[in-house]
């Protein structure tokens, strides 16, 4: 067992959101980083290459290996994970611990795994799953971001199959039917007052 790391958690409210894979973390992420500055939204870093568009240190901290690797001997990860069998994703302890000092809810972004170990190092923290309206759904989510190549869309839908099932060891669960619908969700959960000008 992992000793439990209430440093953080004890003086902000630390919320962890996880979810299949393409059923929209990313979108819901993104949506708060642009409507909700009071979110301390955690940048991971991992080794995966940025896509079009990604900013370092804005999305998250594209680094190689050996740093990556580096920074999780020395302790400096709340967590890790190798990530659809590739590449290494993990939250920065410090960018965390930063969030206390600012007093401000911390949003965890991360993929399940990566949940298991918060909810073993910080049990009191909020975790959230996020589901697609249906497994077709989260298919046509999946092909449809084409950013992946038929091999790796394949791979991803077997780690989504085995992460649906999850669902029962987290507190709630929040469907991605409309980004911003789950996102005033999301935030009403982390205690914050959502925005109402979520009418279409
Ligand atoms: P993507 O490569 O599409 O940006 O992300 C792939 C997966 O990595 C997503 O499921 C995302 O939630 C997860 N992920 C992103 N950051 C972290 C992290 O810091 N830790 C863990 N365990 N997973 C992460």
């Amino acid at each position: 067992t992992l000793p439990t790391d209430t440093s953080v958690s004890r003086r902000v409210p630390v919320t962890v959101l996880a979810g299949p894979t393409a059923v929209g973390k990313g979108t819901i992420s993104t949506y708060i980083r642009e409507n909700y500055p009071e979110v301390w939204l955690s940048v991971s870093a991992t080794t995966r290459p940025a896509r079009p568009g990604e900013v370092d240190g804005v999305h998250y901290f594209f680094v190689g290996h050996d740093d990556f690797h580096r920074m999780a001997e020395n302790g400096e990860m709340l967590e890790w994970a190798v990530v659809h069998g590739r590449n290494s994703y993990g939250t920065i302890r410090k960018s965390v611990e930063d969030a206390a000092t600012q007093g401000k809810a911390v949003l965890l972004e991360i993929d399940l795994q990566g949940a298991r170990q918060v909810k073993e190092t910080m049990p009191e923290a909020k975790f959230v799953f996020l589901a697609p309206p249906s497994w077709d759904e989260l298919v046509r989510r999946l092909v449809g971001r084409g950013t992946e190549t038929a091999e790796e869309q394949q791979r991803r839908l077997e780690t989504a199959r085995i992460e649906l099932a999850a669902e029962p060891e987290f507190d709630v669960t929040i469907i991605n039917d409309d980004v911003k619908r789950a996102a005033d969700e999301l935030v009403t959960l982390m205690g914050l007052t959502p925005k109402s000008d979520h009418e279409e």
